[in-house]
């Protein structure tokens, strides 16, 4: 009768530079995942004339302050009546 062998090692070793590399590299990705939501987010916030903090409705408001959290808008200035008669 023919023995069949196999191979079972006596300990496994794990490289800890590969386990300090994949404990780094997961974290980051997953902070850069979510900074580039973040951003994309408040850039459509801002696009479509909302705040980009607190998401309220700056649309038609003529202060360039958010009401509802006091975030200075940035980007296109607000809406400014001109008096055409000066
Ligand atoms: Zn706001």
């Amino acid at each position: 009768m023919m023995a069949v062998e196999i191979f079972v090692p006596q300990s496994l070793t794990i490289n800890l530079w590969v386990v300090l590399f994949f404990a780094t590299l997961i974290p980051l990705l997953a902070k850069l995942s979510i900074e580039a939501n973040t951003r994309r987010v408040r850039a459509r916030r801002r696009r479509n004339g909302f705040c980009e903090r607190c998401s309220y409705d700056l649309r038609g408001l003529a202060s360039s302050r958010c009401p509802e959290c006091g975030l200075e808008k940035v980007g296109r200035p607000a809406v400014v009546a001109i008096d055409r008669q000066s």
